[in-house]
């Protein structure tokens, strides 16, 4: 028996004052039959959106609209980059963005819990991202309650379905390097930050199918910022080219994506790969290999606009799950035992690092080249008990702003803190947490959490710091470095008429080199 998921498209509440863009339709989703999954008739229905630049409360909004009008409650919100979860001003330098567009948009209500996400929210990074607040969390953890950033990649479960993630968007200078950067970003670590690695890719390739599995898709969606190099050949690509004509010479030259990202594609053979960054919907099919109707199913490629009005930045999707799925995040087994298995790659120092699939010139340096984990690596894992993501481990490392007023603007660039959530998943799985190696680094810069400060709400479930096992000498506090003020801010949204004609001249958008 098959089911047909569906999959909806939605524009923007139009709540905002701004002129209205007319633009041809796109071409609809590809929607293909597929098998229904573990014979269940429970749906998840999730929205998903592209780039999000801190418009949560219009998202939320829209959301709204929407479940009103169809009757159902979304389970799931995914946002495919340019979250912009911005705490406070002092997180906007660390912004890679142009003075002008420097705003603190709506996410630091969240953060500060004036006001509290209605649906769970899962969100990858792109490249405008409060970057030192991300790297607290180099394996994902709770940005604010009920909203879950997925870390530089992963791969976590929301009611069985797998959903893997990769943040950030691609550079050739850069792929080869470790996670190095740390607020106070030096020279241009602010934009370096958030470039993938290859360290990354290789850890999520490591989820592909055992090797005599020719049928399975063994990730059900992924993620990333960017689009994978080459997509346009397995969509529209006429009408694609003629509505962004300079994508056409990009695309033909290789310069347009993550040229890395179709391995992924073709290693991990998701169901559905979702994207953002080039501010157009565009729908593709991928094939998988296989001979008739043995084969995987294809993957279901959308990319989504920018959440400004008239523009299709929202995307309903109900996806087949078991009737006893539970609506709730949880841990990936396998990736857990990826991340344990490719802990040896994990450094803080500036540094490139060698790949175990790495062939050619570089000598291989490992014994193993094969990181999918073996029975007894699951079972190991399987020891560790319940993989349910914990929902109440959010603690506040930046300072939360209350009320956003002139005198909020006067502060410096955030220091870096020490989270406690890669603290505790670290030391629950066992691996080496680069958040806790990046303070080691230096002690310049790093600042005392604010959950940790005598005038933080938190005081029942603040810790006793004698119990907290940081080391004696890894906060100081932040003496801030700089005094560079962010500018007068105007919205994203007022301001979408000059990017536009920026368009396509970021620094980021480079050839491979
Ligand atoms: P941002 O990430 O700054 O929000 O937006 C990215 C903008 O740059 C989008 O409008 C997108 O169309 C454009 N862009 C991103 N990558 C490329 C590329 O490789 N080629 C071209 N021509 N434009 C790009
Ligand atoms: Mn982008």
């Amino acid at each position: 028996m098959s089911t047909e998921e569906t999959v909806e498209e939605v524009q923007c509440c139009c709540s905002h004052d701004e002129a209205q863009e007319t633009i041809d339709p796109a071409p609809q989703p590809l929607i293909v039959e597929e098998e229904e999954v573990n014979n269940g008739k429970k749906k998840v229905k999730i929205a998903v959106v592209g780039c999000s630049h801190g418009e949560m409360d219009a998202i939320y909004e829209t959301m709204a609209m929407i479940e009103e009008k169809k009757g159902y409650k979304f389970d799931l919100l995914i946002c495919c980059g340019d979250y912009q979860a911005v705490r406070n001003h002092g997180d906007l330098p660390h912004m890679s963005i142009p003075p002008k567009y420097r705003s603190l948009q709506t996410f630091y209500k969240y953060y500060s819990g004036e006001k509290k996400a209605p649906v769970l929210t899962l969100f990858i990074g792109g490249n405008h991202e409060a970057s030192g607040f991300l790297c607290e969390l180099p394996n994902g953890g709770w940005v604010a309650p009920n909203i879950f950033y997925m870390g530089f990649a992963n791969c976590i479960q929301f009611a069985g379905l797998r959903i893997a993630g990769l943040s950030g968007i691609y550079s050739h200078g850069d792929v080869d390097f470790s996670h190095y950067e740390r607020p106070a970003f030096a020279e241009r670590d602010v934009k370096s930050a958030y470039h993938v690695r290859n360290v990354d890719m290789f850890r999520l390739r490591q989820l592909k199918a055992a090797n005599n599995d020719k049928l399975s898709n063994p990730v059900d969606i992924m993620l990333s910022h960017d689009w994978p190099g080459g997509i346009p050949d397995f969509g529209d690509s006429a009408w694609l080219f003629k509505k962004k004509d300079r994508f056409k010479e990009d695309h033909k030259s290789g310069k347009l994506g993550n040229p890395a990202l179709m391995k992924l594609i073709y290693d991990c053979r998701p169901r559905y790969y979702l994207a953002a960054h080039l501010h157009i919907k565009f729908a593709a099919l991928v094939p998988h290999k296989g001979s008739g109707s043995e084969r995987p199913q294809p993957t279901r490629f959308l990319s989504l606009d920018k959440p400004i009005p008239g523009r299709e930045f929202m995307q309903a999707l109900e996806i087949n799950v078991a009737s006893d799925a539970k609506m709730e995040l949880s841990y990936d087994p396998e990736w857990l035992a990826i991340l344990k298995n490719t802990d040896l790659l994990t450094t803080a120092d500036k540094t490139k690092i060698v790949l175990p699939d790495r062939i050619g010139s570089v000598p291989c340096v490992y014994e193993r080249k094969d990181f999918r984990p073996t029975a007894e690596e699951l079972e190991e894992i399987a020891k560790l008990g319940d993989l349910t993501i914990k929902t109440d481990t959010f603690k506040q490392t930046a300072p939360p702003l209350k009320e956003d007023t002139p005198e909020a603007k006067n502060v410096p660039p955030s220091a870096y803190y020490r989270n406690p959530q890669s603290a505790e998943f670290c030391q629950w799985l066992g691996i080496r947490d680069l958040n806790y190696l990046l303070v080691e680094k230096s002690s310049d810069y790093v600042g005392i959490p604010f959950y940790m400060m005598p005038d933080s709400d938190e005081t029942e479930s603040k810790p006793n710091q004698d119990d907290v096992d940081f080391g004696e000498d890894d906060f100081i506090i932040d003496r801030g470095h700089g005094s560079e003020e962010p500018e007068a801010k105007k919205s994203r949204l007022e301001e979408n008429k000059e990017e536009e004609e920026e368009e396509g001249q970021s620094e980021d958008v480079v050839a491979p080199e």
